[in-house]
């Protein structure tokens, strides 16, 4: 079985992204710029945009982190987006979720300028998505995109079983497998049989919350199975997918930490220099 190593292929798509930097700024004299809003003080949310910072930086990326607290007004943050949809040194804005109940999570992503929605969760980009146009990709399923291509470039006619519905995860990383011409199923909490459904699958990705949901008598053999669960329990984190009866039957399977996660970010970063490229046509 093929390990996929998450760790290794965000680090190798973050030194291209790196010479990308490196050519746009001698071609343009300026670096693309990601701005994050980070609203109160939640120690995961934290933590995420400190890496988010991190990681721009390390490839060359203009970074800035706007902080407000908790109690900060919604007008405060859709005026500071207005500010930076017309900043021509800010190419991606990202606000950080989950936000405080008084915000209102559609208001703000639909304040964001769809061509610097470096999440991909603006209508304008879904739709595109869902047409085949050109657009953001929200990272994560970009990130499990980018891990399935690695093992196996053709997709065309493949069966592909998505567990998840979510419109972070299960609804882009379905238009994706769509566009590589994959027959795809999607399955939620309401399916009949996820079994059934699974066992047909060439390609299973799970994002469901539910820790080691999908089990090694789900899948059958030669599948590649990617992971993008991560769940708290008493014997650490773990995915939606149980690892060591799964991995006696996929071809390739992404392990929780270290699959999908450190991808995550790595996109992050490519969608900042690709919404930068646009703007620069
Ligand atoms: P969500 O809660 O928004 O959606 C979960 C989906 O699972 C829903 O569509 C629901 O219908 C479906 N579901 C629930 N119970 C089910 C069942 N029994 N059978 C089949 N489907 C079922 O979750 P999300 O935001 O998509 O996140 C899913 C998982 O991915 C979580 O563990 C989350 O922590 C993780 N996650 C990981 C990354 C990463 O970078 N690796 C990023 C985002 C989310």
């Amino acid at each position: 079985m093929i390990l996929i190593d998450g760790k290794k292929a965000a680090a190798e798509l973050r030194a291209e992204l790196k010479e990308e930097v490196a050519e746009l700024k001698s071609k343009h004299n300026k670096v693309p710029g990601l701005t994050v809003i980070l609203i109160g003080d939640l120690t995961p949310s934290q933590i995420y945009v400190r890496n988010k910072e991190k990681s721009a930086k390390e490839v060359g990326l203009k970074s800035e982190v706007i902080k407000y607290p908790d109690s900060v007004e919604e007008k405060t943050v859709l005026e500071k987006i207005q500010e930076l949809n017309s900043d021509e040194t800010v190419s991606g804005i990202l606000v950080q979720l989950p936000l405080p109940k008084h915000i209102d999570k559609q208001k703000v992503i639909e304040a964001i300028n769809p061509s610097k929605d470096v999440d991909g969760f603006h209508p304008m980009n879904v739709g595109n998505l869902s047409s085949g146009y050109e657009s953001s990709v929200p990272c994560t399923p970009l990130g499990c995109y980018l891990l399935i291509k690695k093992i196996e470039p053709n997709l065309s006619g493949k069966k592909a079983v998505v567990v998840g519905r979510s419109n972070l995860n299960g609804k882009p990383m379905t238009q994706l497998l769509l566009k590589e011409n994959c027959t795809v199923t999607i399955t939620h909490s309401k399916t009949k049989d996820l079994k059934a459904e699974c066992l047909e699958a060439d390609i299973i990705v799970a994002a469901v919350g539910i820790p080691e949901l999908v089990r090694g008598d789900w899948v059958k053999k030669n599948a590649i199975v990617i992971d993008v669960g991560i769940n708290k329990t008493d014997n650490g984190i773990v995915g939606d997918v149980h690892f060591d009866e799964v991995s006696e039957n996929a071809k390739a399977l992404t392990p929780v930490p270290g699959g999908v996660g450190p991808m995550t970010i790595a996109c992050l970063l490519k969608n900042t220099i690709d919404c930068f490229k646009r703007s620069q046509i």
